[in-house]
């Protein structure tokens, strides 16, 4: 019966790898959504009722759910180095006379897209993966593991046989179209947009979550492979088998035997690279021999065997006519550049933004001036430069803008704050405007028959000053308001009524505290329970809870220290918002473990880590990722760290096991 089970497990697991990779890699789906999610489920199903099968490298780690605070510092086994960097063909000849000295014979290079991403080394043992570091000072990087493993096209198990035990290396992108779709449900959320692919990928490896990274649509993309027994010849042979056994590696290399063939490959991508789908900065030449590799070596920074071809940024001047200011939902001031519009990279470009006033005193751009457009990596263009040979006779420097473009309120600058802020946060429009927008949106309140515009045109028919007014409009005030039918004016009411419903959860997140996001308010409903615990918590208590930093706590108490927030909120249950857990919510708790605070710690075995966090939250417990003196108990399993037991003990702190644990619930 168990071996029948196990060996069911492993068919599906085998299955779905191979699925994957046809879907990820191959772009050949051989099943449908449906089938696929099916066995997926299966599995899930199948794993759940036998932990004892568990597999660290199983398809269902795809989707997530390992947090990681800390992220452990790796040293790598063999270093991370940079690139040296080339701008023209005369350079790549003079770095083709350098290594011809050093060695004989034909010499033969691969040509790669220089991929702009994070750079990833990924060990792989007897063809499972078991580590993904990032490159960090090429000496040591980061421990990135559980979110790696996220990733849809990278293989958890091989497929079929390559060399047992080896190092490759790719870089993690996010290609242009989920970069852009993350970045449109961002601000329809009136969230700060992400600023370009690169920096996204490598802040997405760095997220607690991995559950969150999961949700990111992450490629990734591989460029070495580093065998111990050097079982390869040459550098594409590798590249190859490796794309045989389920990597990704790009149809775009190319062997060539000559510079002038290397010019010919740069040629062609330096107009090709729009039409990628996703971003690439230059190319990579690559001596293809390996022993030829080896005797070349290394400079104290870079391989001589390969080089980086840099592309020209594309730039363009133009005139710069005005510089006007944005606020935002919080009330950060960004300025903008308005431009002669100009044709670059394939788009007109009207606008650029100009980051903050120590952007634009950093390049004393000043309105008339002929200034330099640059569309790098970025989706956004920036202003990089003046042609000071252009600027007009009697101008003069930008003083950046004093007062708030919206409501004339003197802007602040915090200390250690690159951004303005417009104070003014209940008598600007825009803010008051923008934070009503936030409540109602999809993922807050989704109240429907109520949109932006009609929030502003509310706002500035002075018929709502914030959320709570939402609640008490009169179908008879809105019906005056230009182009408000008697059906449309009953369909807001309505939604707006129906909105009381939503869970405590969404009511959270629609209050629009600074940091407080969809997930953050999850979590927080869930282990306060009600809003008048979780505003009365202190900094200590919010902090002990697991995923809640700092920055966030500081918001928080930000936020009830304002009485005006804390009356919009009595205002709120007046109304009939729920805040609270609803029974339903409640039914699966208990106050058991009512005010203690757990770390756990090691491996399990009845239950996984994801559950027993679970266990102890609707038991009314505290998650906590790090052991300090609020601690009441740690639940250790097998393999507890030896570092987090040196602390439990010296700061006295009761060890329990998980049996133990499964007892006192
Ligand atoms: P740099 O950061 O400019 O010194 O360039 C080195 C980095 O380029 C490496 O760490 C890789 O992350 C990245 N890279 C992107 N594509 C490739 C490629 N095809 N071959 C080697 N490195 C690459
Ligand atoms: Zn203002």
């Amino acid at each position: 019966m168990g071996h029948n089970i196990q060996q069911k497990i492993e068919n599906l697991r085998n299955t779905l790898h191979k699925y994957n990779y046809e879907y990820y890699v191959l772009d050949n789906a051989s099943v449908s959504d449906f089938e696929f999610d099916q066995l997926l489920k299966e599995l899930q199903t199948l794993e759940m009722s036998h932990p004892e099968f568990d597999d660290e490298n199983s398809p269902t780690q795809k989707v997530g759910g390992a947090i990681t605070k800390n992220f452990e510092t790796l040293v790598h086994k063999n270093r991370m180095y940079s690139l040296d960097n080339s701008y023209s063909k005369s350079d790549l000849l003079d770095w083709e006379k350098r290594i011809s000295k050093i060695i004989e014979g034909e010499i033969t290079y691969t040509c790669e897209l220089k991929y702009d991403g994070a750079s990833i080394n990924l060990t792989y043992e007897n063809g499972v993966l078991v580590k993904a570091v990032t490159r960090g000072d090429g000496v040591q990087g980061d421990d990135v593991t559980n979110n790696v493993k996220t990733i849809k096209s990278l293989p958890l198990k091989l497929q079929g046989d390559f060399v047992d035990n080896f190092e490759i290396r790719g870089e993690i992108i996010l290609p242009l179209e989920g970069f852009n779709q993350m970045n449109m449900s961002r601000a329809a959320l009136g969230e700060e947009t992400y600023k370009n692919p690169r920096n996204t990928a490598s802040g997405s490896l760095k997220l607690q979550d991995s559950a969150e990274v999961s949700k990111r649509p992450l490629d990734c993309l591989l460029y070495q492979v580093l065998s111990v027994n050097n079982e390869f010849d040459s550098h594409a042979q590798a590249l190859e088998k490796a794309r045989k056994v389920g990597f990704k590696v790009p149809e775009t290399i190319q062997v060539v035997q000559s510079i002038d063939e290397v010019v010919a490959f740069v040629e062609y991508w330096d107009k090709a690279r729009f039409d990628l789908p996703y971003e690439t900065d230059g190319i990579v030449i690559k001596v293809n021999n390996i022993r030829q590799q080896e005797e070349l070596g290394y400079t104290a920074k870079a391989p001589r065997w390969a080089i980086a071809y840099k592309f020209k940024a594309e730039q363009v001047s133009t005139l710069l006519n005005t510089i006007t200011y944005q606020v935002g939902r919080t009330g950060a001031i960004t300025p903008v550049a308005n431009l002669e519009p100009v044709q670059l990279a394939g788009t007109t470009v009207k606008r650029a933004s100009l980051h903050n006033a120590d952007q634009i005193a950093l390049h004393d751009i000043r309105v008339g001036d002929e200034v330099y457009v640059e569309k790098g990596g970025e989706i956004i263009p920036k202003i990089v430069g003046v042609d000071l040979s252009k600027r007009p006779q009697y101008s003069v420097p930008t003083r950046y803008a004093e007062n708030c473009p919206e409501c004339d309120t003197q802007l602040i600058r915090k200390e250690g704050d690159a951004k303005h802020y417009c104070p003014n946060d209940r008598g600007c429009m825009t803010q008051v405007a923008g934070r009503i927008i936030h409540f109602i949106s999809r993922k807050a309140m989704n109240v429907d028959g109520l949109g932006a515009e009609t929030v502003e045109l509310l706002c500035k028919e002075k018929l709502i000053e914030n959320y709570a007014d939402l609640y008490a409009l009169k179908i008879d005030e809105i019906l005056p308001l230009e182009r408000m039918a008697e059906k449309s004016a009953t369909n807001m009411i309505l939604g707006i009524d129906a909105s009381k419903q939503m869970p405590f959860e969404k009511v959270l997140f629609a209050l629009g505290i600074r940091f407080v996001g969809e997930t953050v308010a999850k979590k927080l409903a869930k282990s306060f329970k009600n809003i008048d615990v979780l505003l009365a918590a202190d900094f200590e208590t919010l902090i002990a809870v697991d995923e809640i930093g700092e920055r966030i706590a500081e918001s928080i108490i930000q936020f009830r220290n304002q009485p005006s927030n804390l009356l919009l909120i009595e205002r709120l249950k007046d109304y009939g918002l729920n805040f609270s857990l609803s029974e339903e919510e409640l039914k699966h708790q208990t106050d058991v473990l009512a005010g203690k605070i757990f770390v756990v710690s090691g491996v399990f075995h009845k239950v996984t880590r994801t559950e027993l966090k679970k266990l102890i939250e609707n038991n009314s417990g505290k998650v906590s990722s790090s052991i300090s003196k609020k601690t009441d108990f740690i639940v250790a399993g097998d393999q507890m760290g030896p570092s987090k037991l040196q602390k439990a003990t010296d700061l006295g702190i009761a060890i329990i096991s998980e049996d133990d644990f499964l007892k006192l619930i």
